[in-house]
């Protein structure tokens, strides 16, 4: 098991200045990202910047997200701890151990089989227990475990698939980039009483959602 206590006053600092700071105001959130060490989710070569105000390179043409982002879609699925959670686009796995911190079963699917391979690894060396890991295109969801209190897309989609909002929860919460490959608006989508409701928050820039219900590859 890696010992979090390391690095915990940078975690401090950021979780001070970029994301109280920001508005994010879940306790919740806010314990699980100073619990969660995010510099065993780069490469050694960006272990110094692992606690700076900016996504990174983890590979394959893929980033690991600004902390504040990850704490902002965090807190819109408003969980309480005992939710199930679907999250396409694993990447790191940071987020993924994030949303593990904080509720029930996460449900991970990332396309790259080497990134699921290393964000398998360091979530077993955290000890984190409650994650199932898929690689396949998670544009179209993962219909076995469904329906989702909450589903996570942290890559840049055209529209909100429909494989998604069939596989949400009544009173489910789904948060998701939509708009072109380069940029996008953060949506949250809610399910009530079978009815969906969406919502545009603020622009962000994801790497595209490629797949069947995502940007053709
Ligand atoms: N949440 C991640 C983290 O904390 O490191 C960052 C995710 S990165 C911004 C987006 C990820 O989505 C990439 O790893 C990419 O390969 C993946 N992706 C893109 N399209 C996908 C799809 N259809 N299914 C699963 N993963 C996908």
């Amino acid at each position: 098991m890696i010992q979090v206590n390391e690095s915990k006053s940078e975690r401090e600092r950021m979780v001070e200045k970029q994301i109280t700071a920001r508005g994010v105001k879940d306790k919740r959130v806010i314990e699980a990202m100073l619990h969660v060490p995010r510099h065993v989710f780069v490469e050694s070569v960006y272990r110094h910047q692992a606690y700076n105000d900016y996504p990174l390179p983890v590979g394959h043409g893929q980033t690991i997200s600004q902390p504040y982002m990850v704490a902002v879609m965090t807190e819109l699925l408003e969980l309480k701890g005992d939710e199930v959670v679907l999250e396409i686009g694993t990447g790191s796995g940071y987020q993924t151990a994030i949303l593990a911190f904080l509720c029930s079963k996460v449900y991970t699917i990332e396309r790259i089989a080497e990134l699921t391979k290393q964000a398998r690894s360091r979530l077993e060396n955290l000890g984190f227990r409650n994650v199932s890991f898929m690689v396949g295109d998670g544009s179209i969801g993962w219909s076995e475990y469904a329906p989702y209190n909450g589903i996570m897309i942290t890559a840049g989609a055209p529209d909100v698939p429909n494989s998604l909002i069939e596989q949400l929860a009544e009173n489910g919460r789904l948060v998701i980039p939509i708009g072109s490959e380069y940029y996008q608006v953060l949506n949250v989508v809610k399910k009530h009483k079978g009815r969906i409701y969406r919502k545009e928050l603020f622009e962000c820039t994801f790497v595209p959602l490629l797949g069947r219900e995502g940007w053709k590859e």
